[in-house]
């Protein structure tokens, strides 16, 4: 599903250029839950950006579902990644003035989904993550691990075909880390492919395999039992 061979990202800074992605290649395959994990600086990130299609890269090739990506329009680009991306981040990114309902519904807006479809998805995007409860909160009277819940929610209504994490438990405790990991386990039980970027090596055990970065390269490899979290 995700194929990258010899990526390369360079960031040019007035005379200096910094090699963030060194020749990276790298296949996920449908139905994996990977963590993406190394030091701060090392990359993470930006092969994030790139997987994700929020960012080009310098050379090397990408294909998404058999679709290559690496030379395409910005118009088509934004097209595919509303169609087959989700994305979580650490900080939620929520819009403060909607409420918990209208925060799910918004990616079907731009994705011309019928009125009352683009509610009765949202509904149940929020059943699924817990939040069936909480529709019409605003999101500034919730927890941050129901703002999490919400934004994973709103990551999945589209049904994208894999989900993309970038430090999703960074600014949550422990217990509410654990629920949020749990629903990421539901959600790859039910066949959805999961990228998560940490660097936090626990996370990591939660996962059926750890991609280990250092300076811009893929230092491991590693295909572990993960463990689980019971209901
Ligand atoms: P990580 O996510 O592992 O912390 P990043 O992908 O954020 O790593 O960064 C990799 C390297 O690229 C770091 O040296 C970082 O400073 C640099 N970098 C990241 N984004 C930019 C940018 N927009 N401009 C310049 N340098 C950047
Ligand atoms: P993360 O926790 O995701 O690694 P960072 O704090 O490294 O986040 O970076 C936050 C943002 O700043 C990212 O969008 C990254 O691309 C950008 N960035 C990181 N390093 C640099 C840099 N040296 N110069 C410019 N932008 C950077």
């Amino acid at each position: 599903m995700i194929e990258i061979t010899d990526i390369e990202k360079i960031y040019r800074m007035g005379g200096e250029t910094l090699t963030a992605l060194n020749k990276v290649s790298l296949s996920i395959q449908e139905g994996e839950f990977t963590s993406i994990m190394g030091p701060s600086g090392s990359g993470k990130s930006t092969l994030m950006n790139i997987l994700g299609l929020l960012d080009r890269f310098d050379s090397g090739q990408y294909f998404l579902n058999g679709t290559d990506v690496s030379s395409i329009s910005d118009t088509e680009r934004a097209h595919i990644r509303n169609k087959e991306i989700g994305f979580v981040f650490q900080s939620f990114n929520l819009m403060a003035r909607m409420n918990v309902l209208e925060n799910v519904m918004l990616p079907l807006v731009y994705g011309k989904v019928p009125r009352k479809e683009r509610k009765e998805r949202a509904v149940e995007a929020l059943e699924k993550v817990g939040l069936g409860d909480r529709l019409n909160h605003l999101t500034n009277e919730i927890s941050g691990g129901q703002k999490q819940r919400v934004a994973i929610a709103r990551a999945i209504v589209n049904r994208p075909s894999v989900l993309m994490a970038d430090e999703p438990t960074g600014n949550l405790d422990s217990k509410t880390t654990e629920d949020i990991m749990r629903i990421f386990q539901d959600l790859n039980d039910e066949g959805t492919t999961i990228v998560m970027v940490t660097h936090e090596p626990e996370m990591a055990e939660y996962t059926k395999r750890t991609i280990h970065f250092r300076d811009g390269a893929l230092q491991k490899d590693e295909y572990l039992v993960p463990k689980r979290l019971s209901k």
